[in-house]
């Protein structure tokens, strides 16, 4: 396992934002065009975690390249595999093993990734509210309702130490 992950999402000019993840052993950045609700679908991903599913998918379009987010829950570990596939317009919804090339991979408690992509996602509400948050992706909004959902779980189900995670978050 390792440790300090670090998830970042920052809005860049109009129509894509950039995304970092990172860990003790590495990191990955991508820039993500908005043909996806890139944000709303990683988060709905990660809500997924916290339900019987023991896997999840994300695709990101990287114009042309297709990011594949594979989450795999085993107990309360969340193992992640991130892979490209050169050709996003042929491999989208393709098996895993087929053409991708795995550029990132980790794993961590399901409470580590849920805190930092839970942050990640309100500080992209802070710095550009739902309105800057609307002109900058254009084609959707933020996606309030997936950032709520996953707070509740993580707050009630991951037992978070965070101080701001402790006895409920207001707000
Ligand atoms: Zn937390």
């Amino acid at each position: 396992m390792t440790g300090d992950l670090q998830f970042r999402w920052e809005l860049g000019g109009a129509g894509w934002a950039s995304c970092r993840i990172a860990d003790g052993a590495g990191e990955y950045r991508a820039n993500v065009g908005y043909c996806t609700d890139a944000l709303a679908d990683l988060l709905y991903a990660v809500v997924g975690l916290y339900g019987d599913a023991t896997v999840q998918r994300v695709s990101f379009d990287l114009e042309p390249v297709e990011l594949r987010w594979l989450f795999q829950r085993r107990e309360l570990d969340v193992a992640l595999a991130m892979y490209e596939f050169p050709d996003g317009a042929t491999s989208w919804g393709s098996p895993d093993e087929t053409g991708g090339t795995l550029a990132w991979s980790s794993s961590s408690p399901r409470g580590v990734l849920g805190h930092v992509v839970m942050e990640a996602a309100e500080s992209v509400l802070r710095e550009h509210g739902e309105d800057g948050y609307r002109e900058k992706w254009m084609l959707h909004p933020f996606p309030v309702a997936a950032l709520q959902d996953l707070r509740r779980l993580h707050q009630r189900d991951d037992g978070c130490r965070h101080e701001r995670c402790r006895g409920g978050f207001e707000g």
